[in-house]
């Protein structure tokens, strides 16, 4: 069986790195916000080419500090509306009901997946305050165009790069693309611990300040609490292993997008629809994700012949039993995706032969 997402290989050929990591974090005795948190910061920060990068648990919590930082800083309210993709994660929406806000779904571009930029002006309101845009699979959203209805419309544009460590959108690399940038460094990202872990990266001074307060219990000096804070900070320890994967995150890519361009090349089964990649675009790809109509059928012919698949993902979030309010909604497009979308195996640690087996058993499909 061709595994769909090898953690275990991928994370071996650093063994010997990890475990002198361990070592000196042990020896230092420091295990909260130490020297090794301080220096993914800054390292992930300069990968990024923004001014800030502040260490947070998870993804998730990265994505909620940013919209309770701006809650703090008067710039939100209770009962706000932000502009999420309906096509996405359940995280990305999570972040903004977990702060009383109004997640606003809107639907994809039928080619790239991500929110569709022409959808957005006719749904704000004058409660909206944000867009919150997710580079899906790894390929930036069109955050050139969002970055301008943000400005003309006087919101916020917050980026969930949880899948796009590394993407570029014309040039500018993912994570400074908007005001502020929510990381997952979950052991499947293109950049994944030993554990969870996340990051939260932008220029706005501010911001920034008011994140370090927030993720660390509202306090800049212990025992004093300004604000009513999380615990939400990054782990030593993954913080040390984090800083040994970033400094081969864009070889790991590269190797991604080879194997892509593979199977952009050599995948001739008409019955598939095969991902699109923007002229503007490097895309880093988190998940190689195709569509075909009867995608059970298929997904059970690659099983049977050894290739292991995931959908990502099945059930759109206003779908959700924990999105009871939104069942009544209607996104034609989201849906059609949620039914047809399946991802095929690709990590830097996919051999050739793993490769041309899997192009091979994808071709021979007939309904
Ligand atoms: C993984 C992911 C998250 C959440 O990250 P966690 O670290 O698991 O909390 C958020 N948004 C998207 C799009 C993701 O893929």
């Amino acid at each position: 069986m061709i595994k769909f997402l090898d953690l275990q290989k991928i994370n071996e050929v650093y063994k010997s790195d990890f475990e002198n990591a361990l070592k000196s974090v042990l020896e230092s005795g420091w295990f909260i916000m130490g020297k090794e948190v301080l220096q993914f910061e800054n390292d992930y920060a300069q990968y990024c080419g923004t001014k800030h990068c502040i260490g947070v648990a998870n993804g998730l919590d990265a994505l909620t500090l940013i919209i309770r930082a701006y809650k703090e800083m008067g710039i939100f309210a209770d009962g706000d509306e932000v502009i999420v993709p309906a096509n996405t994660y359940i995280a990305s929406i999570l972040s903004v009901s977990a702060n009383n806000l109004v997640p606003v779904l809107v639907e994809p571009e039928e080619d790239s997946y991500n929110i569709d930029p022409t959808q957005i002006e006719k749904i704000i309101t004058t409660k909206t305050k944000a867009i919150l845009a997710v580079n899906l699979y790894g390929q930036a959203a069109n955050m050139e165009q969002l970055r301008k209805i943000a400005f003309k419309n006087n919101l916020k544009l917050i980026e969930d790069a949880a899948q796009s460590h590394g993407a570029l959108h014309h040039g500018q690399r993912s994570g400074s693309l908007g005001d502020a940038a929510g990381h997952s460094f979950y052991p499947g990202k293109n950049l994944g611990a030993l554990g969870d872990g996340g990051a939260i990266t932008t220029n706005d001074n501010e911001l920034a300040m008011m994140l370090r307060a927030i993720h660390n219990y509202g306090s800049f000096k212990k025992y004093e609490n300004i604000y009513k804070g999380m615990n939400s900070r990054l782990d030593e320890l993954q913080a040390a292993f984090l800083i040994i994967k970033l400094r081969n995150l864009d070889n790991d890519n590269l190797k991604r997008s080879k194997i892509a361009e593979q199977y952009l090349a050599k995948i001739t089964n008409p019955l598939l629809l095969l991902p699109v990649v923007k002229s503007y675009d490097q895309h880093v790809w988190h998940l190689f994700v195709v569509r075909v109509a009867d995608r059970e059928n298929f997904q059970l012919h690659l099983n049977n012949n050894g290739v292991q698949t995931l959908i990502h993902y099945p059930i759109a979030p206003h779908h959700q039993l924990a999105y009871k309010e939104f069942a009544h909604l209607s996104f034609p497009i989201t849906e059609k995706i949620h039914r047809e979308v399946l991802s095929l195996p690709i990590s830097p640690v996919l051999t050739e032969t793993e490769v041309a087996e899997i192009i091979r058993v994808v071709n021979q499909y007939r309904p």
